[in-house]
C-alpha cells in the first residue's frame, strides 16, 4: 500500500493493544522480537478469512475483528495454550479508516481479555482478506493433541452446538433470524480457560469449526478409534432442538462455526475433570465415547443406530 496511506493506518497497529513484558520489539521494526519463558513449548496457529468466503461484503467491521482473533485463539484453546502474541496480515481494498479503525476495536477488545499483544503484520491492497498468527505458551510436552485419545474414552463437548449453524442458514434465508444464534456466530467466545484446564484431563481435543463430526472424524483419525454420539444428549439451544426434535440433526451434527471444544477423557478421569469443569464455570456435556474400529456412528433417541451422517452446509465455508 502507498506510503502515505500507510502512515495513516499505522497508529491503528501500533496502539491496537497493550504491551507485554516479553515483547523485546514490537510493531515498527524489521521483525518483532519475543522472549518466551525458559523450556516452555510456544503454539503457533494461523487461519484466514476471505470476504464472500468466511465473511459477507458490509458485514460489522468490529464483530469481524473479534472473530478473526477468536478463531485463531480457539485453535490455542484446543492446544492447551495460553495466549501471548499475534501478527496480523491485511488486505484491504482501500485505505478505509473508519473500517479499520471497527475492525482493530473487535480485535484489540478480545485480545486485552486474554492479554495478547500484537507485534506485526503486513497490510497490502487487494481484496479483502484477514490473516491472523497467534502464539502460546504450553508447558513441555503438556500441549492437548487430537491424537491421544482411545477407545472407551469418554467424549464431552463444551457449551451448545449448532447455532452458528443456524444464525447461517437463517442469514442466508432472508427470513427472521434467532438473536441469540446470530450472536454465536458473529461473536464466537474462544475456550481459553477451558483448554488450559483440559491439559490435566484430556487425552485429546479438537475445536469444532467444521462441524461437530468432521471434526471429531479428524480426532479419530489422528487417534487411530471410532465413536458414538448419543443425539439424545447433545446440549442444544431452544431453536437448535425445535430443528433436531422435527428430526433434522444437520445443525449440531454437521454445522459449523462453533468454536466449542470436542474432548475426551479416560473414564477413571472424567470423574476429576467435570469437577474442575465445575469450579472453573464451565459448562461440558457428555456425549458419547471413543470406540474400537473406526467410523462414527449416531444413536439416535428412538434407539436406531446409524452411520449415515448428515450431510453439511458447505457453501460459504471452508
Ligand atoms: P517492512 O517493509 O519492513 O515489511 P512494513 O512497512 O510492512 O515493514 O511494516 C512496518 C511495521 O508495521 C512492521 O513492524 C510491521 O510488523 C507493522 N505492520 C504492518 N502491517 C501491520 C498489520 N496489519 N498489523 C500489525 N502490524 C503491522
Ligand atoms: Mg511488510
Amino acid at each position: 500500500m502507498a506510503q502515505s496511506e500507510f502512515a495513516l493506518i499505522q497508529r491503528y497497529f501500533t496502539t491496537a493493544t497493550a504491551g507485554r513484558g516479553d515483547v523485546r520489539l514490537g510493531i515498527g521494526d524489521d521483525c518483532a522480537v519475543l522472549v518466551p519463558p525458559a523450556g516452555a513449548d510456544l503454539a503457533v496457529s494461523m487461519d484466514t478469512l476471505v470476504e464472500g468466503r468466511h465473511f459477507l461484503p458490509g458485514c460489522d467491521a468490529v464483530a469481524l475483528g473479534h472473530k478473526s482473533l477468536a478463531v485463531n485463539l480457539s485453535d490455542l484453546a484446543a492446544t492447551g495454550a495460553e495466549p501471548a502474541w499475534a501478527t496480523l496480515a491485511l488486505t484491504l481494498p482501500d485505505a478505509d479508516e473508519a473500517w479499520l479503525q471497527a475492525f482493530m476495536q473487535g480485535f484489540s477488545a478480545l485480545a486485552a481479555r486474554y492479554r495478547v499483544q500484537l507485534v506485526g503484520g503486513d497490510t497490502t491492497r487487494g481484496p479483502r482478506s484477514i490473516t491472523i498468527q497467534v502464539h502460546g505458551f504450553v508447558g513441555p510436552g503438556q500441549a492437548l493433541r487430537r491424537d491421544g485419545g482411545s477407545a472407551g474414552d469418554r467424549l464431552f463437548v463444551s457449551g451448545t452446538v449448532g447455532d452458528a449453524a443456524l444464525a447461517l442458514q437463517q442469514r442466508l434465508a432472508g427470513g427472521p433470524v434467532d438473536a441469540g444464534a446470530v450472536r454465536r456466530m458473529d461473536w464466537p467466545e474462544p475456550q481459553v480457560g477451558l483448554g488450559l484446564l483440559l491439559r490435566d484431563h484430556a487425552s485429546a481435543a479438537i475445536d469444532i469449526s467444521d462441524g461437530l463430526v468432521g471434526d471429531l472424524g479428524h480426532l479419530c483419525a489422528a487417534s487411530a478409534t471410532g465413536a458414538r454420539i448419543v443425539l439424545a444428549d447433545l446440549p442444544l439451544g431452544g431453536s437448535v432442538a425445535a430443528a433436531c426434535a422435527a428430526g433434522d440433526w444437520r445443525l449440531p451434527l454437521a454445522g459449523g462455526d462453533d468454536y466449542e471444544l470436542l474432548f475426551c477423557v479416560p473414564e477413571q478421569g472424567v470423574d476429576a475433570m467435570l469437577v474442575a469443569c465445575r469450579e472453573g464455570g464451565h459448562a461440558v456435556t457428555d456425549i458419547g465415547c471413543l470406540a474400537p474400529g473406526r467410523g462414527i456412528t449416531l444413536v439416535y433417541p428412538d434407539g436406531t443406530q446409524s452411520r449415515d451422517i448428515p450431510h453439511g452446509f458447505d457453501h460459504f465455508r471452508d
